[in-house]
């Protein structure tokens, strides 16, 4: 079985979703097939959450009127006869008219996560009613009978895969089975999600839950590239990773996957095939375990990222200053992504940001504290490089001319990553396209 997701991009307009319907009938086999919202409708419907939240309710309808009028336009592109557009019709006023219930009652985060769930649940409903009008054998398999995620918000695996057996084994004889990504039950049984861009979390999860034979990503780009096109002209596809590459890739600036997606796979050893919708013949980028050992594969920046410094004479010598460290973070639920310590400092690199102010109380108990924010990580990527000579002396050499604040390698043997200031990023990623890929 293979499990495709399509992203909002891909079902975004009438003619995509049409022709994805058709990409998916060109693929042999049973197929699972997860769809994110229609391009721009969680945006709209997070603005929507908030003028509810704020207690707007005039701006609130508003913007539900705009995306009201734009699925109605939608069904109308996408339905060929006036029997299948009489049920988009009623499909769409179905929605909205639950949109606009969920707006008028008590607004809270539950309903906040119920407005959200909304754009996966009629994408998928469009895309079924779509694969009926072609005659197509296939069912709509709801995400919320089967995904979920504990009280830690992470997914239960298991739990996927128990539930996930009997809805499948009844579905044996169908072709599509069609469902929301994005969307679940939280340990409160309560509408939830894996939070923005989770499609991809979620095709990931059912393709290790079933132990598919592969899973595709379709996106609107032809996988991932060694380097950021944002910022480097000339970039090319990666046309094999690692799990363990994919994953920090994925972490460390390329947007184009969730980064939590490579980790079910992974755990089941399911190959994920990164596609794309405009240009299918592209050949993309697999993700499995298989890899060339030693070759750089590609770079990555990521912004925003806050180095904090601990100096405490303390820890010299000392056993157990890293874990009270460590707990700090902890007790605030923030991960640290980078570390790099001497005998008498340590520097750690955190992304969110949220519950800096606290962590740093804390922390001045165990000394000095320095804090720098909006610094940039650079990564670099490719399988056990770390294991290799002269590695370190070529990308230092191509950042000669760069002022480094912070390195950390040989944690794994995939990534040697750098803190510096975002004003050198273009040039640190320029001259390392230059000097590890040869592309000028
Ligand atoms: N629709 C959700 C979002 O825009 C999930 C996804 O597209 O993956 O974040
Ligand atoms: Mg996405």
């Amino acid at each position: 079985m293979l499990v495709l997701k399509f992203g909002g991009t891909s079902v975004g307009k009438p003619e995509r979703m049409k022709k994805i319907a058709d990409l998916v009938l060109a693929t042999p086999g049973q197929k699972v097939v997860v769809l994110s919202a229609l391009s721009g409708t969680t945006n709209a419907l997070v603005a929507i959450g908030d003028h509810l939240m704020a207690g707007s309710q005039n701006l609130a309808e508003k913007e539900i009127a705009t995306l009201e009028k734009h699925y109605d336009s939608f069904i109308k592109g996408l339905y060929s006869s006036e029997a299948f557009l009489a049920i988009g019709q009623e499909t769409v006023s179905r929605f909205f008219i639950f949109m606009r219930l969920l707006a008028t009652g008590q607004f809270d985060v539950k309903s906040y996560r119920e407005l959200l769930a909304q754009g996966e649940l009629i994408s998928t409903e469009l895309f079924y009613q779509h694969l009926q009008e072609q005659k197509v054998n296939s069912r709509l398999l709801p995400a919320l009978h089967f995904m979920s995620i504990d009280e830690n918000e992470e997914p239960e695996l298991e739990k996927i895969e128990q539930r996930l057996k009997p809805l499948l084994a009844s579905l044996k004889n169908v072709d599509v089975i069609i469902t929301q990504g994005y969307i679940c039950r939280n340990h409160r049984n309560e509408i939830d999600n894996l939070k923005r861009g989770g499609s991809d979390y979620t095709a990931s999860l059912i393709g290790a839950a079933i132990r598919a034979e592969e899973i595709q990503i379709w996106t609107d780009i032809d996988g991932m590239h060694n380097n950021d096109p944002r910022i480097v002209k000339k970039t090319f596809p990666i046309s094999e990773l690692t799990f363990d590459e994919a994953s920090e890739l994925a972490y460390f600036g390329a947007k184009i996957l969730h980064p939590s997606t490579i980790v079910p796979a992974q755990k089941y050893n399911v190959p994920v095939r990164l596609k794309n919708t405009m240009d299918e013949k592209a050949e993309g980028t697999i993700i499995s375990n298989k890899g060339i050992e030693g070759t750089f594969k590609a770079v990555a920046a990521k912004d925003n990222i806050t180095v904090i410094n601990i100096k405490s004479s303390r820890m010299l010598m000392a056993y157990g200053f890293l874990r009270r460290v460590f707990e700090v973070f902890e007790q605030h639920k923030t991960p640290i992504d980078m570390i790099s310590t001497s005998e008498v400092a340590v520097s750690l690199t955190i992304d969110g940001i949220d519950n800096l102010d606290s962590i740093i109380t804390e922390l001045k108990k165990f000394g000095t504290i320095e804090v720098e924010k909006n610094q940039t990580i650079i990564c670099v990527v490719g399988h056990n490089i770390g294991k290799q000579k002269g590695i370190l002396e070529k990308v230092f050499h191509a950042l000669a001319s760069v002022p480094v604040r912070m390195v950390s390698c040989g944690g794994s043997n995939n990534n040697i990553s750098i803190v510096i200031e975002p004003a050198f990023k273009e040039r640190a990623l320029i001259s390392l396209n230059e000097n590890l890929f040869g592309i000028r």
